[in-house]
């Protein structure tokens, strides 16, 4: 049997990027549920974050981070994201990643809690399709091994220390094992755990299950961004609608035309995100509506063609002619600011087990991410990664938190006549009691009903009922934190208890009795 120095779970940026550094230092394969193509990745629209503009530095980048993350930020982790990004960006145009340019500069646009403009993008608003194509293409055409349709199931210990990975071929059906000295998870977020999302089929929090399991710390799962802008078109899957688009000037109006986030913030329509999903909610709540409307008509239609010509071609596609008409938008669950709890190294407190991407929780997001960190979050990350399992050393566990930090899941009583457990049922309770909204009373019945329906799975045969459960226990590590967490903090907002509370400055963290 082949023994890898790596095993990397996920082919979106964070497992490409990882899988590029690893490969220079040993034996690497890439395990991915889907196409290698299939990923939140490629969705990416509106650009990556650094410091790399004239009028900015790190430390403005800095202290917008630690702004949006409302007091939960790790500060060292964000020092590191934000020195550290720049380089990254120049490793990213070495490999070849097309950032646009104007008169011969990278193109730097503004998005909303920014305090300049310093996001790069690609393809106008195609920014992730250009970094995973360009990426893919470098590790198809490597030493890399991919194995594509193989959903990885369990991360395997001998001694105390991560030895194999599970995996289901999904095409052939037989349940392999990949030997290994290191294991890095990098398979994204878990939108999927809601019923309006803009991510892709594949983030369904499979990492969160496989570490949980393994014995990793998971942390912040209360912590959940809602996008306000996602297309909401009758039969068309929640369609993002880039943060890019206000920050070039698009303007919210309620379905009476009125502008109303004036009223909300005195950043208008460049507040934080949650602030503005909630501005939203409320206002289709005043007005009876399921949206809102974005308003770009007074930008100049070569300006919405040439900096967002993927926006302005779907909606083409699905009937609407935005340079004319209104875009009608509502919010979708976005990107899980909590998950695997790592050190700045990606280090879990699993020895051999790494963390990366979205599904990984670094610190740098805190209790809410500064739009377009994420991607940068990633690369950052990665290359410590991989720095750090170049180490020999594995006497000493790796310090990542303190025990007394940690929770287990709580018994729960069951429901009696609780309804069948499925997919749709699922994350119609999830957004309903779990979302931008919540309640003591919203979430204790959503706990409950997950505690039942955690006793009614579905046997793990095939990749639908593997996500399934793996959605229902990040479900209930998101609702027992949500329920744990007695105030409102950055994307977390509580009608029971609306304001924040100095004596919740701190993180909630859930790992498997021992
Ligand atoms: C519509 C949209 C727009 C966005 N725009 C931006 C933006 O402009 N800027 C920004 O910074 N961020 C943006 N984000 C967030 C950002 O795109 C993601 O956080 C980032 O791409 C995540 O990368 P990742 O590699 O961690 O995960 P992904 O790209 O989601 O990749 C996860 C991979 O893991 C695989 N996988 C999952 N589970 C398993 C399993 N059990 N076995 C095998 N494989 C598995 C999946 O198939 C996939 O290949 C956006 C997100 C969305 C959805």
């Amino acid at each position: 049997m082949t023994t890898y120095d790596y095993v990397i779970v996920g082919s979106g940026i964070a497992g490409l990027y990882t899988a590029l550094l690893a490969k220079e230092k040993g034996k690497v394969l890439i395990l991915t549920k889907g196409s290698i193509a299939d990923c939140n990745t490629r969705h990416a629209q509106g650009g990556i974050a650094a410091a790399i503009g004239q009028n900015d530095s790190p430390e403005l980048h800095y202290r917008d981070t630690i702004a949006a993350g409302a007091g939960l930020c790790d500060p060292e982790a964000v020092r590191i994201l934000v020195e550290e990004g720049p380089q990254r960006i120049t490793d990213l145009i070495n490999i070849g990643v097309p950032f646009d340019t104007t008169e011969g500069q990278i193109a730097l646009t503004r998005e909303a809690a920014h305090s300049v403009p310093r996001i790069l993008h690609a393809g106008g608003d195609a920014t992730g399709e250009h970094i995973e194509v360009t990426l893919s293409r470098r590790v198809l055409y490597s030493t890399i091994n991919v194995l594509e349709y193989c959903l990885a199931t369990d991360v395997l210990m001998e001694n105390g220390q991560v030895r194999r990975v599970r995996a289901l071929d999904l095409r052939g059906g037989s349940t392999e094992e990949f030997e290994c000295r290191n294991v890095i998870l990098a398979t994204g977020g878990g939108g999927r755990l809601f019923k309006y999302t803009t991510n892709s089929e594949v983030a369904t929090g499979d990492g969160i299950a496989l570490a949980y399991k393994a014995g990793a710390e998971i942390t912040d799962m209360e912590f959940f961004q809602f996008h306000p802008t996602a297309l909401r078109l009758p039969g068309v899957a929640p369609f993002l609608i880039s943060e890019a688009v206000r920050g070039e000037g698009g303007l919210l109006r309620n379905v009476e035309g009125y502008r109303f986030m004036p009223d909300y913030a005195p950043k208008a329509d460049l507040a934080p995100r949650d602030v503005v999903a909630r501005a939203l909610v409320n206002e289709m709540r005043k007005t009876g509506s399921d949206h809102v409307f974005l308003d770009v008509t007074h930008l100049s239609p070569q300006t919405i063609t040439t900096r967002f010509p993927h926006i302005y071609q779907f909606c083409i596609d699905h009937g609407l002619d935005i340079t004319k008409g209104l875009i009608p938008v509502a919010p979708a669950a976005h990107y899980m600011m909590g998950g695997i709890r790592t050190n700045v190294w990606g280090e879990t407190n699993v020895p051999g087990l790494f963390a990366v991407g979205e599904t990984a929780c670094t610190g740098v997001h805190g209790a809410n991410r500064l739009a377009s960190n994420s991607l940068l979050e990633t690369v950052v990350f990665a290359k410590r990664v991989l720095d750090k399992s170049l180490l020999e050393d594995r006497s000493t566990p790796p310090t990542v938190a303190s025990d007394r930090d940690c929770q287990v899941l709580p018994g729960r009583r069951t429901v009696s006549g609780a309804p069948q457990l499925g997919l749709f049922a699922l994350q119609s309770l999830l957004w309903g009691k779990v979302g931008i909204v919540r309640s003591g009373e919203s979430l204790e019945s959503a706990a409950d009903m997950l505690a039942t329906w955690e006793g009614m799975l579905p046997p793990t045969t095939d990749r639908p009922s593997y996500e399934l459960n793996n959605l229902v226990l990040a479900g209930r590590l998101m609702t027992e934190a949500a329920l744990s967490r007695k105030e409102s903090r950055g994307a977390h907002f509580r009608t029971d208890f609306p304001r924040t509370s100095q004596r919740w400055l701190r993180h909630i963290v859930f790992r498997t009795p021992s």
